[in-house]
C-alpha cells in the first residue's frame, strides 16, 4: 500500500478523506479523539506545502443538504487543535468548492462541507466521484473508520486519482495487523457488549484465530443459558442458544479456550447503584438479572492475561455505564493497561462502546492502540475485506 512518502505532494491539491463524524452535544464536540488522530497527516501535508482539501461526512443527512449536519463548526475545532487556519467551503463539489480551492496558498488547509449532502456519495456514483476527482491531484485516505463503506470519498476516488494511505490509516492497519494477522501468542480476545446477534460473525471468526476467547457482557448470558443455566431476568437471546452452542463446539474443535463467567454480579433492576450480590452462576435467582461478571471470574481473567502476549478487546464485560456494574470492565482494562505499559502485552481495542468503557476506566491512553473505528473495527474482527482498504491496496 502506498503511503504519503510515495507521492510528490509538494504544492499539489491533495484530497484527504478523514473521519470527522465526532460526538456532538449542544453544538460542541464532546470527544476529540477522531480530530486528534488526523492531525499528523494534515501537519505532514502542511510541512510539504501541499494544498490540503479535507473530505468528510457527519451524521446521516440522506443525500440532501441539511445544515443540522454541517461540518462548519468542526472546521473551527480542527483549526484550534491544529493551531493552523482551516477554511471552510459550503459545498464539497461545484463552483463553491472550486473557488475555495483556487484561493488556497501552498500549505493551506480547507474543509469541504459534508460529502453526504450529495446522494452520489453513498451510492459511489461515477458522476459524483468525477466531480470530487477534478478538485484534486492526489487522494489520501486517512479514515480507516469509514473504510467498511464503499462510498465515493472512501473507495471510489482511489480508482480515479493517484492515491495513498494517510498516517492514521497506516497506524490503524499496522496495529490491527500486529494484533490478529501476525500476533505474538498466546493471543486473547475479549468480546463483550449487549447481544450475541450483533457479534456472531466476530465470535465465529475469532474462535479460529485466538487462543483464549473471553465472552462477557449480555452475550455471556446467552451462552450460559445455552449451557442450561438459569439466567433469571438477564438480557438473554434465547433464540441464539443453538448458535452459541455451535460456537462453543467450533472452539473445542480448534483448541480455542472459551472463558465464560463462573460468578456474576446480579441485581433486581438495570440501574446505577442498585443493590447487588456476587453469586456463582449456578445460584442466580430467577428474579434477578446479571449485570456484570463477578470478582472470581475477573481475577481468573487477569491471571490469564498475565500469560498472554497479545489482546484484542471489543465490548464491555458488564453494564459499565451503571456503577457498580462497571467493576469487571474497569479491573480488567486496568490490568491490560498495566501489562501493556510494562511492555508485556500488545493490547488493541476498538469498536462501539469500547473506547468509552476504556476512557471510563481511565486507561484509554495506556493500551498499545485504541482504534477510533466502530463498524470498521468489527468488520475487520469478522475477517472481512474493507472496501476502502482494498481500493488502496489494489493500487500498483
Ligand atoms: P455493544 O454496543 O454491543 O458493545 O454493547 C454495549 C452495551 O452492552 C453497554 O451499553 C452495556 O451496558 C451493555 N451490557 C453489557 N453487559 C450487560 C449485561 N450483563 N446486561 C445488560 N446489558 C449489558
Amino acid at each position: 500500500m502506498k503511503t504519503l512518502a510515495d507521492l510528490p505532494l509538494e504544492l499539489k491539491r491533495v484530497l484527504v478523506r478523514v473521519d470527522l463524524n465526532v460526538p456532538m452535544q449542544d453544538g460542541k464536540v464532546t470527544d476529540l479523539l477522531r480530530v486528534d488522530r488526523i492531525l499528523p497527516t494534515i501537519r505532514a501535508l502542511i510541512d510539504r506545502k501541499a494544498k490540503t482539501i479535507l473530505l468528510a461526512h457527519f451524521g446521516r443527512p440522506d443525500g440532501k443538504a441539511n445544515l443540522k449536519y454541517s461540518l462548519a463548526p468542526i472546521a473551527d475545532v480542527l483549526s484550534e487543535r491544529l493551531a493552523h487556519p482551516v477554511t471552510f467551503a459550503a459545498d464539497c463539489i461545484g463552483p463553491v468548492a472550486k473557488d475555495a480551492i483556487a484561493a488556497l496558498a501552498p500549505g493551506a488547509v480547507l474543509l469541504l462541507e459534508n460529502v453526504r449532502f450529495h446522494a452520489g456519495e453513498e451510492k459511489n456514483a461515477s458522476e459524483f466521484i468525477a466531480a470530487l476527482a477534478e478538485l484534486g491531484d492526489y487522494y489520501i485516505n486517512d479514515a480507516f473508520s469509514c473504510a467498511h463503506r464503499a462510498h465515493a470519498s472512501t473507495e471510489g476516488l482511489a480508482h480515479h486519482l493517484p492515491s495513498a494511505a494517510g498516517l492514521n490509516m497506516q497506524a490503524e492497519l499496522e496495529a490491527l495487523d500486529r494484533a490478529l494477522s501476525r500476533p505474538q501468542r498466546p493471543l486473547a480476545a475479549v468480546v463483550g457488549g449487549a447481544k450475541v446477534s450483533t457479534k456472531l460473525a466476530v465470535l465465529g471468526h475469532l474462535v479460529e484465530k485466538v487462543d483464549h476467547l473471553v465472552i462477557g457482557g449480555g452475550m455471556a448470558n446467552t451462552f450460559l443459558f445455552a449451557l442450561g443455566r438459569d439466567v433469571g431476568q438477564s438480557l438473554c437471546e434465547r433464540d441464539m442458544a443453538d448458535t452459541a452452542r455451535t460456537i462453543l463446539e467450533k472452539a473445542k474443535a480448534v483448541n480455542c479456550r472459551v472463558w465464560l463467567p463462573e460468578d456474576v454480579r446480579v441485581a433486581d433492576r438495570f440501574a446505577a447503584h442498585a443493590p447487588y450480590q456476587d453469586l456463582g452462576i449456578a445460584a442466580v435467582p430467577s428474579d434477578r438479572m446479571i449485570l456484570d461478571i463477578g470478582p472470581k471470574s475477573t481475577a481468573a481473567l487477569g491471571a490469564m492475561l498475565e500469560q498472554c502476549k497479545t489482546l484484542v478487546w471489543n465490548g464491555p464485560l458488564g453494564a459499565f455505564e451503571l456503577p457498580p456494574f462497571d467493576t469487571a470492565t474497569v479491573a480488567l482494562a486496568k490490568k491490560a493497561a498495566l501489562l501493556s505499559k510494562a511492555g508485556r502485552l500488545l493490547s488493541v481495542a476498538g469498536g462501539g462502546d469500547t473506547v468509552a468503557a476504556l476512557s471510563h476506566a481511565g486507561v484509554a491512553d495506556d493500551f498499545s492502540y485504541v482504534s477510533t473505528a466502530g463498524g470498521a473495527f468489527l468488520e475487520w474482527l469478522e475477517g472481512k475485506v474493507l472496501p476502502g482498504v482494498a481500493a488502496l491496496a489494489a493500487i500498483p
